[in-house]
């Protein structure tokens, strides 16, 4: 789901609380959602996180690019820049555009890496993440829902993002044949980080990922070091679940 939890990012969400409010206020519309999820355009959103300095400009210019409403359903485009995550097909959803502005930052993507991204979903973080890794750069995307495969395939097309491989397959196993990988993200919620990602890791390779239960999570930065790991959090956020082989199990999911 990619939903971030105020805690952390309170003077964030005040911010653009405020700035909801007073364009509810232009608009005379006064309706709570338009408080809570207003629509917003690209530049807007952009303007909140440059005040919030919690995006680089490089970052900015990949969002800028990436068009969200070629990854969000025909009848959600209008909402394509509400901050919120949207629901997207087979009850999944496309994370909250704050939520994919906070992991890309801790995931510090560098131009020409390799990157795994498990969760494909609308194919939308991982097209961010394509921008930030350039030409020279590429990601690799795993997801199970073989709907989503196509879909994703076919909206990283739409957006003319063309360095980014969406294979189906449980990604809780991670990508051994392509790895070692400079970058791991996962954007579903992890029971704990499955071992074969970190195994998967570079040196000096970072991982971001939320973990722990099915309602709620707290974001995690792992950075491999050359013995063991270094370890951040981040925050609350709510994320869909991972399945598969390190992620809930069947019976956890009801
Ligand atoms: N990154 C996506 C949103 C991810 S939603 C976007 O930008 O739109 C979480 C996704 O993780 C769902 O599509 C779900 O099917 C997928 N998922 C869950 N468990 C998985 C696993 N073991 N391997 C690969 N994908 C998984």
């Amino acid at each position: 789901m990619g939903f971030a939890k105020a805690s952390p990012y309170l003077n964030l969400s005040i911010y653009w609380a405020c700035l909801l409010w007073l364009r509810g206020l232009k608009e005379a519309n006064l309706r709570i959602p338009s408080l809570i999820g207003g629509r917003m355009s690209k530049e807007e959103l952009v303007n909140v996180w440059r005040s919030a300095r919690i995006a680089d400009e490089k970052l900015i210019e990949a969002f800028l690019k990436v068009p969200r409403e070629s990854f969000v359903p025909e009848e959600l485009k209008e909402e394509a820049y509400t901050d919120t995550p949207l629901p997207i097909r087979y009850g999944k959803t496309i994370s909250q555009p704050t939520t994919i502005i906070i992991m890309t930052t801790a995931l510090d993507v560098r131009e020409g890496q390799k990157i795994l991204e498990i969760g494909t979903g609308s194919g939308y973080q991982a097209a961010i993440l394509a921008r930030m890794a350039g030409e020279k750069g590429r990601v690799v995307t795993l997801e199970v829902v073989p709907e989503l495969v196509i879909l994703a395939r076919e909206n990283l097309k739409k957006a003319g993002v063309t360095n980014v491989d969406v294979i189906e397959d449980d990604g809780s196993q991670g990508h051994e044949k392509e790895s070692p990988f400079d970058r791991v993200i996962v954007t579903a919620a992890c029971p704990g980080i499955p071992e074969p990602l970190l195994r998967q890791l570079k040196p000096n390779g970072i991982l971001v990922a939320p973990v722990g239960g099915l309602r709620i999570q707290e974001m995690v930065k792992v950075r491999k070091l050359n013995s063991g790991f270094e370890r951040e959090t981040m925050g609350e956020f709510m994320f869909l679940p991972l399945v598969g082989k390190h992620g809930f199990r069947e019976d956890e999911l009801d």
